[in-house]
């Protein structure tokens, strides 16, 4: 079971200061917390990292669609579950490659810029870590990847 509570904030404001380089100044960064959330049982460090493969996704679509855009950055509960809303004004996730973007090695980026391995790993760390879930809604200008994560430990 995760071994610590953590403050999801703490977590994601130490990620955005380690990404502020890579995220520039066209990049607008929103945040929107709830900060009367309670801490959640967590593998810090590996949230850490779904942040950062979130956060590197928003940047390069935001990106691809010729640079300035904002990211925001949600925290809401939603029932029993804390959820973790990374949201993008990005040209969106295509409907027919949305049931493939958590396959290993499934990538859209020019070889040297993805792996592809992002996701699954994202995946992999809040199901089958936290308990949690991760899920995607997509419109041009407006992409979000919602991560869920239990408000208490599922395994007691
Ligand atoms: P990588 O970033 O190395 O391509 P990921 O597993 O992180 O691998 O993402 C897989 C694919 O999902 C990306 O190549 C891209 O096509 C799509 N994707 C992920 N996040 C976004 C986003 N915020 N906006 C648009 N497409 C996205
Ligand atoms: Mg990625």
């Amino acid at each position: 079971a995760p071994h610590r509570d953590a403050d999801v904030h703490e977590l994601l404001d130490s990620t955005l200061l380690m990404l502020s380089g890579k995220i520039g100044r066209r990049v607008k960064v929103v945040k929107e917390y709830d900060r009367t959330l309670p801490e959640v049982p967590a593998y810090p460090a590996e949230l850490n990292q779904v942040w950062t493969n979130l956060i590197d996704n928003a940047v390069s679509a935001i990106g691809s669609a010729g640079g300035d855009g904002t990211l925001t950055v949600r925290t809401a509960r939603e029932g029993d579950r804390l959820l973790v809303e990374f949201r993008d004004t990005g040209p969106g996730v295509p409907e027919e490659i949305r049931d493939r973007i958590f396959d290993p090695f499934f990538t859209t980026k020019p070889v040297g810029e993805g792996t592809g391995l992002g996701l699954d790993i994202s995946w992999r760390i809040v199901v089958n870590k936290h308990h949690g879930s991760l899920q995607v809604e997509s419109v041009p200008g407006d992409t979000r990847f919602r991560v869920l994560l239990p408000l208490t430990d599922p395994e007691g």
